[in-house]
C-alpha cells in the first residue's frame, strides 16, 4: 500500500445542531453510536497504529453529525491517541471538524471542554461556515440564530488552539470573486490562522451550485501565492484520495471521504 499522510476518524453519535439541506453526514448516521462516549477502542487503536506506519502524521476528528455535541467521544479518543506514545506513535498535528454552533452559543461548553483538549493534545480546530454573515450562515445550517463569527473564533484562540476556516463556496452566497476576497479579509482580521475553500458538495459527493467558473479562476488565481489560504478543487479532492483514510463508524477504512 501507498504512503498516507491524513487520517480521519468519525467520532461521536452523529447526532448534529444544524440541518444543512446538503448533508452527507445524514446515511452515515445510521453506524453511529447511541451514546456520547462509546467508541469502537480496539479497532481505533488499531487503525492509529496501522495508519501511523504508513505514514499519517495528521489526525482529524470528524463526524456524521457535530462532533462538539460528543465530548465525551471526542474526550475518549483523544485519550486513546495519547495512550499511543510510549509507543512513539505521536501525531503532532490533531484537528477536530466543527460547525461552529455549539461553541458560539455556550461559554460553559468551551470552558469545561476545549481547554481539556488542548491538554490531550488537540491542536486546530476547522471551523466550517458559509460565510463571514451570521445571517447568511444561520440560513444555510438551517438553525435559529448562528452565533457571530468573531466569538467562535476568539473562543478558540483563548483556549489555545489555531483556527482554520472552512469556506465553503456555494454560489447562492458566495458567488463573486469581490464577495470572496471581502470574506477572507474579515477572516484574516478576526484572527482566523488558515482557509481553506472548497465546492459544496452534494450527497453524492459531486460539486454542486458552484460559483460561475470565471469568478472561480479569478479566486483561485488571487490565493495562489497566499500561504494561509488553500484553495481546493475537483483536482485536490482527486489527489487525496491517493494520500487520506477515514475510519467509518462502522469499521470501514476508505479513501473516499475526503477531509
Ligand atoms: S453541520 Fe455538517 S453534519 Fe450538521 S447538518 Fe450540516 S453538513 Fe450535516
Amino acid at each position: 500500500m501507498h504512503e498516507i499522510t491524513s487520517l480521519s476518524l468519525f467520532v461521536g453519535t452523529g447526532t448534529c445542531n444544524a440541518k444543512c439541506a446538503h448533508c452527507a453526514g445524514l446515511p452515515l448516521r445510521k453506524f453511529a453510536p447511541k451514546k456520547d462516549g462509546e467508541v469502537n477502542e480496539a479497532l481505533i487503536l488499531e487503525t492509529l497504529r496501522n495508519c501511523y506506519g504508513m505514514g499519517a502524521r495528521s489526525l482529524s476528528l470528524s463526524s456524521s453529525g457535530e462532533p462538539t455535541l460528543s465530548p465525551r467521544s471526542v474526550t475518549r479518543v483523544l485519550k486513546l491517541v495519547r495512550s499511543l506514545k510510549p509507543e512513539g506513535i505521536v501525531f503532532p498535528k490533531i484537528n477536530l471538524y466543527t460547525n461552529g454552533i455549539r461553541i458560539g452559543t455556550s461559554a460553559d461548553f468551551c470552558r469545561r471542554y476545549l481547554r481539556l483538549w488542548k491538554t490531550l493534545g488537540l491542536t486546530t480546530i476547522y471551523v466550517t461556515i458559509h460565510h463571514v454573515d451570521e445571517k447568511l450562515n444561520t440560513r444555510v445550517f438551517g438553525i435559529r440564530k448562528y452565533a457571530p463569527l468573531n466569538v467562535i473564533v476568539s473562543r478558540i484562540k483563548r483556549a489555545g488552539f489555531s483556527v482554520r476556516a472552512n469556506l465553503i463556496l456555494n454560489k447562492e452566497v458566495i458567488g463573486t470573486f469581490n464577495e470572496f476576497r471581502r470574506i477572507l479579509d474579515r477572516l484574516k482580521d478576526m484572527g482566523v490562522d488558515f482557509i481553506a475553500a472548497w465546492s459544496l458538495r452534494d450527497k453524492n459527493d459531486n460539486p454542486t451550485k458552484l460559483p460561475p467558473a470565471k469568478e472561480l479562476s479569478t479566486m483561485r488565481q488571487w490565493v495562489k501565492y497566499d500561504p494561509q489560504v488553500r484553495f481546493l478543487e475537483e483536482i485536490d479532492h482527486v489527489k487525496a484520495y491517493n494520500s487520506k483514510l477515514t475510519l467509518f463508524q462502522d469499521g470501514t477504512l476508505s479513501n473516499t471521504w475526503c477531509n
